[in-house]
C-alpha cells in the first residue's frame, strides 16, 4: 500500500469541512434547564447539536445511536475492541463584547469566529472528517471506532455519566478537547472546605473589630478580589498607613473608604485558574495576612492566624504538611479561592488541591483531618475526583507519539497537568490536541476561534491517529 498523505486527504475535503462545522456552530448549544424537555433534558439547543452530529453521521453512513437524549455515538468498522474518540457539542454562553455574532461563525484572516470554535464543535468536526476520511479510503480495520458525543462537559458531565452507564467503555482513546502533543497524567482534584469549629469569643478586647470578610466565589479560581470591613478603636490612621505599607510592599492594588465609623478595606490581586496558584495573586490571602497581624478579638484572630499560618506564601501544603511532588506530575497545589468570616458564622476557607497522580489522598486527607481537629477546624463539602494516567510505555501513547511526530515534525512531549480534562471519563484515554504549542488558547473567551490550517491539520493527526489505533 502506497504512503497515505492525511493532510491532502484533509484538504480534499476542506469547503465540506468548513461548512458542517459553521453549521453546527450556528447552533446556540448552551445547557437550558429552563426549558428542558423530556427528549431534550439539557435543552432545546443543546439537542438540535447532538441531532445535528448524528444526521451528518448518517448521511455519511456511520452507525448512529442517541443514547438518552443527552449523549450519543457514531460508529464505524467491525471487530472486538473499541477506540473511542471523545466529544462535545455543548458551549459556554458566548458573553460579552464580540466583534461579530458570536453564532454566526464569521471566516476572517482564516479563522472561524464563534463560541466553541475551538472548544469543542470545531475540533469534533475535525475528529468526524478524520473518521470519514478512514471510511471513505476503505482502510481495512480489525477494531470499532467510535466518536461519543457528548452535551454537558461544560457543567457536569451527565452526558458521559448516562453514556457509560448505558455503553461500553472503549478500550482505549482520545479526547479532541484541550492541547497536542499529548496530554498523558491529571492530577487528581479535591475541593473542599475548611470551617472553624472552635469559636472563641468575639467580645474580647481588641482594636480592632472584624465585621466581614470575603474574598473569592469559586475553588478553581485564585481570587483576584477581597473586601473586609472593620471597626477601628483609637488611630484609625494608623490601621490606614499600615494597611497601604503592607499593601505596596507585595505590589497589590487597593481602596479603603471610611463611612459611619466603618473602615471598608478592599484588595484587588491576579485571578489565575486554581490548578496554578503561582501564576495569579491571592487578594483573599493578602487581606487576611494582613488583618492576622491586627490587634483582634480572640475569635477573628483564631481565624486570620490560621490562614496566615497555613495558607500564606504556601500553595504547596508545605506548612499543612502535606506537601507531595513526583517526576510524572509534579507538585501538589493548594488554592484558597474562597475566603470568609463574620463573627456570627466564623471563618471559612474553600479549596482546591490538586494532588500528584502518585499521590494517595486518602493519606492527604488523615494527615489534614488531624491537624485540623487540633486547631479548632474541619472539613466540609470533600469531593474527590481521582487522577488519570496512561503510561508513557502503553500502545495508545505510542502510536499517537509517533502519529503527530510524523505529521508535525516536532517531538511530541507529554503533558501533566493540575486540570481535569474529558480524557479523563475514558479509562484508558488521553487528551489529544486540538490547540498547538504556542497557540492562544481562546476557549470560553470573547471572539473565539479555530484556524482553518490548524483544523485541516488537526483533521489530518485525528485520521491517521485513527487508522493507526483501529488498524
Ligand atoms: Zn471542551
Amino acid at each position: 500500500m502506497t504512503a497515505i498523505n492525511w493532510l491532502e486527504e484533509a484538504e480534499k475535503r476542506k469547503e465540506a469541512l468548513i461548512k458542517d462545522t459553521q453549521r453546527l456552530l450556528h447552533i446556540k448549544s448552551i445547557l437550558d434547564e429552563e426549558n428542558a424537555t423530556s427528549d431534550a433534558p439539557l435543552g432545546k439547543e443543546v439537542k438540535e447539536a447532538l441531532d445535528y452530529m448524528l444526521k451528518l453521521g448518517e448521511r455519511d453512513g456511520f452507525v448512529a445511536k442517541n443514547v438518552g437524549n443527552v449523549s450519543g455515538h457514531l460508529e464505524l468498522g467491525n471487530g472486538k475492541e473499541l477506540v473511542g474518540i471523545l466529544c462535545h457539542v455543548d458551549v459556554v454562553p458566548e458573553g460579552d463584547g464580540w466583534t461579530s455574532d458570536p453564532f454566526g461563525a464569521e471566516i476572517r484572516g482564516g479563522k472561524i469566529y464563534a463560541r466553541g470554535a475551538l472548544d469543542d464543535k470545531g475540533p469534533t468536526m475535525a475528529a468526524y472528517y478524520a473518521m470519514k476520511i478512514v471510511k471513505e479510503l476503505e482502510l481495512p480495520l480489525t477494531k470499532r471506532v467510535r466518536m461519543i458525543i457528548g452535551t454537558d462537559e461544560e457543567s457536569k458531565w451527565r452526558c458521559v455519566e448516562h453514556y457509560f452507564n448505558e455503553e461500553e467503555m472503549p478500550t482505549l482513546g482520545f479526547a479532541p478537547d484541550a492541547d497536542f502533543p499529548i496530554i498523558n497524567a491529571e492530577k487528581g482534584i479535591a475541593d473542599f472546605d475548611m470551617v472553624q469549629t472552635s469559636l472563641p469569643d468575639s467580645k474580647t478586647e481588641s482594636t480592632v473589630k472584624v465585621a466581614s470578610f470575603v474574598s473569592g466565589k469559586r475553588y478553581n479560581m485564585v481570587p483576584d478580589d477581597a473586601k473586609a470591613v472593620i471597626v477601628v478603636k483609637g488611630d484609625e490612621k494608623e490601621i490606614i498607613r499600615q494597611f497601604t505599607n503592607f499593601m505596596d510592599r507585595f505590589g497589590i492594588g487597593y481602596q479603603f473608604q471610611t463611612e459611619k465609623g466603618q473602615l471598608t478595606l478592599t484588595v484587588k490581586g491576579v485571578s489565575a485558574h486554581g490548578m496554578e496558584p503561582r501564576n495569579g495573586k491571592n487578594a483573599g490571602l493578602y487581606l487576611a495576612e494582613f488583618l492576622s497581624k491586627l490587634n483582634l478579638d480572640e475569635k477573628a484572630s483564631h481565624y486570620f492566624q490560621f490562614v496566615s499560618r497555613y495558607f500564606f506564601d504556601d500553595s504547596r501544603g508545605v506548612h499543612l504538611g502535606v506537601a507531595y511532588t513526583d517526576d510524572v506530575s509534579g507538585d501538589l497545589t493548594i488554592n484558597a479561592g474562597k475566603l470568609s468570616y463574620t463573627p456570627e458564622t466564623g471563618g471559612r476557607i474553600g479549596i482546591t488541591c490538586r494532588y500528584s497522580v502518585t499521590n494517595k489522598m486518602e493519606d492527604t486527607k488523615a494527615k489534614l483531618d488531624a491537624l485540623l481537629q487540633k486547631e479548632g477546624f474541619t472539613i466540609e463539602n470533600y469531593s474527590d475526583s481521582k487522577p488519570h494516567y496512561v503510561d508513557e510505555k502503553e500502545f495508545l501513547i505510542q502510536t499517537l507519539k509517533k502519529v503527530y511526530e510524523e505529521q508535525t515534525g516536532e517531538k511530541a512531549e507529554l503533558i501533566a497537568i493540575g486540570g481535569g480534562t474529558y480524557a479523563r471519563s475514558l479509562k484508558a484515554g488521553v487528551a489529544f490536541g486540538p490547540l498547538f504549542p504556542g497557540k492562544p488558547d481562546v476557549a470560553h473567551q470573547k471572539d473565539e476561534y479555530i484556524e482553518i490550517d490548524d483544523l485541516l491539520k488537526a483533521t489530518a493527526i485525528y485520521a491517521q491517529a485513527i487508522y493507526e489505533l483501529a488498524k
